[in-house]
């Protein structure tokens, strides 16, 4: 069976465990988790959330694009969350990327030239602190606390990254 089709089956078992829950809209820790979206990262699990805790923002490497600093102004103006926690991780793809070789495989295979930017780095503690430096700067963001951290996707721990507070 194609993966697409195992998930829904397995919805059948969740809706049984999962029950009937109105929960809030607002996340009950006021929390925003913003973070990459790595297959190898069960938020739930390694943070101990539970549903309705805390909203997690994902896109590849869990860098502050607009989307991300979009969702976070929702989540803070709109859903009363008011502290982000950053979490890049070990071996992620987009570490040592080469944009320039992607960009140019896809202009060879589809005749357009891409200017997009991918956001690879070469240090993932160092990504946090860019990260947390963009949106300590976005003046619509009005959250509490910041703190980063890089997640060890082979053992499972994360570690937290000083952040530069100038
Ligand atoms: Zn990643």
């Amino acid at each position: 069976m194609d993966p697409i089709s195992v998930a829904v089956e397995h919805n059948e078992q969740y809706v049984g465990r999962h029950g009937t829950r109105h929960l809030p809209t607002e996340p009950a820790k006021h929390l925003a988790v913003v973070t990459c979206m790595d297959s190898r990262l069960d938020l739930f699990g390694a943070l101990g959330l539970d549903l309705g805790e805390a909203h997690i923002i994902r896109n590849a490497g869990g860098i502050a694009t607009d989307d991300v600093v979009r969702s976070l102004v929702l989540s803070q103006r709109m859903l009363g969350t008011d502290r982000i926690m950053l979490i890049h991780h070990s071996r992620c793809g987009l570490e040592g990327l080469n944009e320039e070789g992607l960009r140019t495989s896809i202009a060879e295979e589809t005749g357009v030239r891409s200017e997009m930017a991918f956001g690879s780095f070469t240090d993932p503690a160092a990504n946090v602190r860019v990260t947390a430096k963009r949106l300590d700067a976005e003046h619509a963001l009005r959250h509490v606390e910041v703190r980063g951290f890089v997640f060890d996707v082979d053992t499972g721990s994360l570690h937290e990254v000083e952040l530069t507070t100038d």
